[in-house]
């Protein structure tokens, strides 16, 4: 098959390269590897195995992020490709890019703040660290709810342009 000799030309970071165009399908600003999902890839021949990290379990995207690098990587060639969800470690939202934070902050989201360190026995220590409004920069918001749109997110109000707004969860 055509397809295939077309896969044999490219390398292992071309094929990263396409997997890590794969969008979020909730953020679809982020991409997979904005968000530190796509976790690890491995070309041998025909074949591509990657390995990506759920933000969190049972998260509906996932689906889609599977077939949408089945597609992406088929489509450049490759026969076999290969995509295991990888649960431990836990993806937390330090493994978000500060591109993605960016872009997340444009789209009208509050980024992630803080660290999600581990903690010795009683699971991530959450700093509270103050909500930036994506709208008008104020620190002065409140959470009104700790589901907005998708479970990954909080509901935030800011006080300044009293705007509401989604806050991405640090976990
Ligand atoms: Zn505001």
């Amino acid at each position: 098959m055509v397809t295939l000799r077309r896969a044999q030309g490219l390398t292992q970071e071309d094929a990263w390269r396409i997997a890590a165009s794969v969008a979020d399908p909730e953020v679809p600003v982020l991409t997979i590897e904005d968000l530190g999902v796509l976790r690890a890839l491995e070309v041998s021949g025909e074949r591509v195995r990657v390995e990506i990290t759920p933000t969190y379990s049972g998260c509906p995207a996932m689906d889609t992020i599977r077939d949408d690098l089945v597609l992406a990587l088929t489509a450049a060639g490759w026969a076999d490709v290969d995509v295991r969800l990888v649960l431990s470690p836990a993806w937390t939202t330090d493994w978000m890019s500060d591109a993605g934070k960016r872009k997340l902050e444009e789209y009208g989201i509050a980024p992630p703040s803080g660290r999600a360190a581990l903690g010795s026995s009683n699971g991530p220590i959450r700093l509270a660290i103050s909500v930036r409004c994506p709208r008008c920069g104020s620190l002065d918001t409140r959470e009104v709810s700790r589901f907005g749109s998708t479970s990954c997110k909080a509901l935030f109000e800011c006080r300044a342009c009293l705007e509401p707004f989604d806050h991405f969860k640090v976990h």
